[in-house]
């Protein structure tokens, strides 16, 4: 097997890092200084420093997906207020009014369900395999 699949496709480089290692690194509580060397096809000394509970910009930039809250009791206590608001106007208003809300409250959780049991899983074993690359800036997937 060669190790080729783990340098840069795009300029060749080693100066490669996992993006759940660059998003943990990135994160700090302390005032830090942290130096490292890297030694592969090219030599490289990094120097950041970091401070506060600050996050680095590339750091950022390799945040894992997050997964999407579904809607709560908050939203089904507006759609029970809405439509005893309306049941003042006319009664069979509140019912409509109370099942289209219902529904839209129905269809709106089940998206969010299908995200984080369909997609959201897909997304963060991307993110498990994606790599940026500190020489050129390339962000690529080694499978
Ligand atoms: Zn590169």
């Amino acid at each position: 097997m060669s190790n080729d699949r783990f340098k840069c496709p795009n300029c060749g480089s080693e100066n490669i890092q996992n993006y759940e290692v660059i998003y943990t690194g990135g994160r700090s509580s302390n005032v830090s200084t942290t130096e490292s060397v890297y030694v592969g096809s090219d030599f490289g000394v990094g120097h950041a420093t970091t401070s506060g509970n600050s996050v680095s910009h590339l750091a950022q930039t390799c945040a894992p997906p997050a997964k999407q809250e579904s809607y709560g009791c908050g939203c089904l206590l507006v759609i029970v207020v809405l439509s005893l608001v309306s049941a003042l106007f006319h009664p069979i208003a509140a019912v409509i009014i109370l099942i289209a809300l219902f529904m839209l409250y129905r269809s709106m959780n089940k998206d969010v369900e299908e995200y984080n049991t369909k997609e959201y899983p897909k997304l963060y074993n991307q993110w498990l395999h994606s790599y940026y690359c500190h020489r050129c800036g390339h962000r690529f997937i080694i499978k």
